[in-house]
C-alpha cells in the first residue's frame, strides 16, 4: 500500500491514513469503502452507532484483498458500555462486517457520570485475549479517564482516538499519550471541512506546494505523528485524500500551522458527553 504504517503498542502495524464513513449511510458506505480500496486505503473507521459496519463489511468482502491487508476499526457505542454488554455488542459488530475479528476495537465515549468504563474495558481486555480484536483502544478519552484506565487494568490502550485538528490541536493529551505509548487518532482531521480550508495561512501553503488546503491539513497531522481518518463520500475528494505521500510540510509551514490553535471544538465535550 502507499499508506506507510505506524507501530501500535503491542506491535501491531496501522496505517496512518485511513478512511472514516461517519453520517454515511450504510448502501453509500458500501460505495464509499469500495471507492477507498480502490483508491489505496487500507484502513476504515466504523462505529456501532454508525449503522454502517453492514455497509462497511460488505465492501470488505467485494474487494477481495486478502484479510491481514485491511484493518478494520469499529467502536462500542454508550448504551452497551458493562462487561456482559461490550460482549454482546462486540458479537453483533462483528455479525454486521461479516468478519471473526476487528484490527482495533474502541470505547466510543469515556461517559464519566456513568462509571462504566473501567468495566467495559475488561470485556475488552478479554476480546483482546481470544485474539478478537487485535488491538483495543478509547476514543474522547481526558487524561485523567486515561490515567484512571491504566491504573485499574493491565492492558494500555494501543490508540485514543480524539477530535484532533489545527483548531484543536490537543497537547496535553498527546503528551500524555507519548509518555504512555499511546497511538493518537485524529477525529474530523479537516475540521469537518469548515471554515478550516479556507484558512489565509493553509490556502497559501497549499499554493506554495500546488497542492489542496486539505492535503496540507493531512500532511500536517502525518508530519506530527498523528493517524489520520479523513471522511469523504466524493471520489475525487477520496483519491486527493490519500494522495499525500510525495511531498513534505517545511519546518515554517508546520510552524504556521501550529499557531492556528484556538483550543475550539467542533463536537461535544467528552467530560459532559452523555447520549445514547
Ligand atoms: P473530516 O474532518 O474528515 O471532514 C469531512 C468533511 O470535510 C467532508 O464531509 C467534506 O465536507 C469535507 N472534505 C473532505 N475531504 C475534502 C477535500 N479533499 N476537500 C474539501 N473538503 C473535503 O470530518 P469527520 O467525518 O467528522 O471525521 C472523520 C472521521 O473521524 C469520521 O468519518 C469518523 O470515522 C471519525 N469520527 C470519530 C468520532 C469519535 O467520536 N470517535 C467523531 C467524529 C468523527
Amino acid at each position: 500500500s502507499k499508506v506507510p504504517p505506524i507501530i501500535l503498542n503491542n506491535g501491531v502495524e496501522m496505517p496512518s491514513l485511513g478512511f472514516g464513513v461517519w453520517q454515511v449511510p450504510d448502501d453509500e458506505a458500501e460505495r464509499a469503502v469500495s471507492t477507498a480500496l480502490e483508491a489505496g486505503y487500507r484502513s476504515i473507521d466504523t462505529a456501532a452507532i454508525y449503522g454502517n459496519e453492514k455497509g462497511t463489511g460488505r465492501a470488505v468482502e467485494a474487494a477481495g484483498l486478502p484479510r491481514e491487508d485491511i484493518f478494520v476499526t469499529t467502536k462500542l457505542w454508550n448504551g452497551d458500555q458493562g462487561y456482559d454488554a461490550t460482549l454482546r455488542a462486540f458479537d453483533a459488530s462483528l455479525e454486521k462486517l461479516g468478519l471473526d475479528h476487528v484490527d482495533l476495537y474502541l470505547i466510543h465515549w469515556p461517559l464519566p457520570a456513568r462509571d462504566t468504563y473501567v468495566d467495559t474495558y475488561k470485556a475488552f481486555e478479554k476480546l483482546y485475549a481470544d485474539g478478537r480484536a487485535r488491538a483495543i483502544g478509547v476514543s474522547n478519552f481526558l487524561p485523567q479517564h486515561l490515567e484512571r484506565l491504566i491504573g485499574e487494568t493491565s492492558v494500555i490502550p494501543a490508540v485514543n482516538q480524539i477530535e484532533l485538528h489545527p483548531h484543536l490541536q490537543q497537547h496535553a493529551l498527546r503528551e500524555l499519550h507519548a509518555q504512555q505509548g499511546i497511538a493518537t487518532e485524529a477525529w474530523s482531521p479537516l475540521g469537518q471541512g469548515k471554515g478550516l480550508l479556507e484558512v489565509p495561512a493553509i490556502v497559501a501553503i497549499a499554493q506554495k506546494h500546488n497542492r489542496t488546503p486539505a492535503q496540507i491539513v493531512l500532511r500536517w497531522h502525518l508530519q506530527l505523528g498523528n493517524v489520520v481518518i479523513p471522511k469523504s463520500v466524493t471520489p475525487s475528494r477520496i483519491k486527493e485524500n490519500i494522495d499525500v505521500f510525495d511531498f513534505s510540510l517545511d519546518t515554517e509551514d508546520l510552524a504556521a500551522i501550529s499557531a492556528l490553535n484556538e483550543d475550539r471544538r467542533i463536537g461535544p465535550d467528552p467530560a459532559t458527553f452523555d447520549v445514547g
